[in-house]
């Protein structure tokens, strides 16, 4: 008899060893086995639920806007999620922008940015005057060449992910179009806007008297500001690209700071 208590007596999981002295051992080993049990069995409903939520609440602060990526072909492009509290917006004025040397430049310094982090506005004032633009009723249009996304050597989770927090920083919602190759899409052909007036404007036409295209391949040739370091546009493609779609063009020096107009080739 002696033997056997001790055996029982020896996994002792009871925290009060006075409480188990005065427990039936079969009763201390069933509230083990339950305890036991419960710590192995999958995570509760009420758990799982709270676990969501809190990935939801970090979802909608990452995109507060509820923006999701589709894709037309190669196009990449943001749409408002079905219910979301601010969408993006339709309308006939379209301020349109490049992204990168026009709204942002790299952190790194380098010519192509080295992850989804490595960029800042290329002039403070750049989310003041976006949000100016949208508080005026505006709509806000990002157009952006990203061959490097077909190549290989800009990750597309990237290049979402930062469009997706240069929105978020400057507080308003912005509809963005992504040339992913070198195909149709690329910037100066017209189809990304084409595709945005047919069927990301709520039917609403574009009066494209007032809308404009800003853009930092503008064409303008080595030292176009007076500085000898300065060097030549690598290209006319958005310049090209404002043409092609009927709008006024700027750079974003004439745009954001008023400069006048440079002279191009
Ligand atoms: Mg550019």
């Amino acid at each position: 008899m002696e033997t056997t208590a001790k055996r029982v007596q020896q996994p002792s999981p009871v925290p009060s060893a006075a409480a188990a002295a005065h427990a039936p051992v079969q009763q201390t080993l069933e509230r083990y086995s339950r305890r036991h049990r419960r710590d192995a069995s999958p995570v509760s409903a009420e758990v799982m639920a709270a676990e969501q939520a809190a990935r939801e609440q970090r979802e909608r602060k990452a995109n507060p806007y509820q923006l999701d990526w589709q894709s037309q072909g190669t196009m990449l492009y943001l749409q408002s999620r079905a219910g979301a509290p601010v969408p993006l917006v339709n309308g006939d004025r379209v301020a349109a922008f490049d992204m990168d040397g026009t709204l942002i430049r790299t952190r790194s310094g380098r010519k192509f940015p080295t992850g989804r982090t490595d960029w800042l506005w290329l002039l403070p004032c750049i989310p003041d005057r976006l949000r100016k633009l949208h508080a005026d009723g505006w709509k806000l249009v990002i157009f952006t060449n990203q061959n490097g996304i077909s190549t290989g050597n800009q990750p597309v989770a990237d290049i979402k992910g930062k469009i997706l927090d240069i929105i978020k920083d400057v507080g308003v919602p912005m509809s963005a179009f992504v040339a992913s190759a070198d195909d149709l899409y690329r910037k100066p052909a017209v189809n990304m806007w084409s595709f945005m007036t047919a069927q990301h404007n709520g039917g609403i036409p574009v009066n494209k008297d007032m809308s404009v295209y800003v853009g930092d391949a503008a064409g303008r040739p080595a030292a176009w500001d007076g500085d000898d370091k300065t060097k030549k546009d690598f290209s006319a493609s958005d310049r090209k690209f404002a043409h092609n779609c009927g709008i006024s063009f700027y750079t974003p020096e004439e745009y954001f700071l008023h400069e006048k107009p440079a002279k191009f080739s």
